[in-house]
């Protein structure tokens, strides 16, 4: 389906606002003005995107903000989820997207997950012709990055 991209994530982000707001977590939201049309399987993206947030605030502190952007890159929109957590070591920040990879046993064992979620997250994304990946201070926080191909043609009302 061709939708636009903004109302989709604000969708997204309003359905984690709740659980967002029992740990104080503030959603810091900046999106392009223009419209942008990405021609996504909504369901699909949906995990992806429950995924990367609802890691940001597992790994986030009390009262962390978590930002989220989008940047129009060429024919790419660039959508990034920015956490202030604990962050991920660096020779780790390729294999979280591997299968069952969890950074720390011990810590992520307190947290619950299985270890797939990112993996999920890569193959629905490539499957879009889009990538994904992390930038990450260890101790300061995370950055997921995706891109995404985006569509210029306007869709009809
Ligand atoms: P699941 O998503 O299957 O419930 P999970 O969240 O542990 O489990 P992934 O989402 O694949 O699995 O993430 C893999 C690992 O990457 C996590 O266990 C965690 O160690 C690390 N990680 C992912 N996102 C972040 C983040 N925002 N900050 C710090 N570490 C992270
Ligand atoms: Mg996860």
């Amino acid at each position: 389906d061709t939708i636009e991209l903004r109302s989709f994530l604000e969708l997204t982000l309003d359905r984690f606002e709740m659980l967002a707001t029992d740990k104080n977590i503030i959603f810091n939201r900046k999106f392009s003005n223009k419209p942008i049309y990405v021609d996504i399987d909504q369901d699909k993206m949906t995990q992806v995107l429950d995924n990367i947030i609802s890691n940001a605030m597992k790994y986030s502190p009390e009262g962390g903000t978590v930002r989220i952007r989008t940047l129009q890159q060429g024919e790419n929109v660039r959508i990034s989820i920015a956490d202030q957590g604990m962050g991920i070591p660096r020779e780790s920040q390729t294999k979280i997207f591997e299968r069952f990879y969890r950074v720390d046993k011990a810590r992520a064992r307190s947290v619950g997950g299985t270890g797939l979620g990112l993996a999920i997250a890569k193959e629905l994304v490539q499957a879009h012709g889009g990538h994904i990946w992390a930038q990450s201070e260890y101790g300061k926080g995370t950055t997921i990055f995706i891109t995404l191909p985006y569509t210029v043609k306007e869709v009809k009302a």
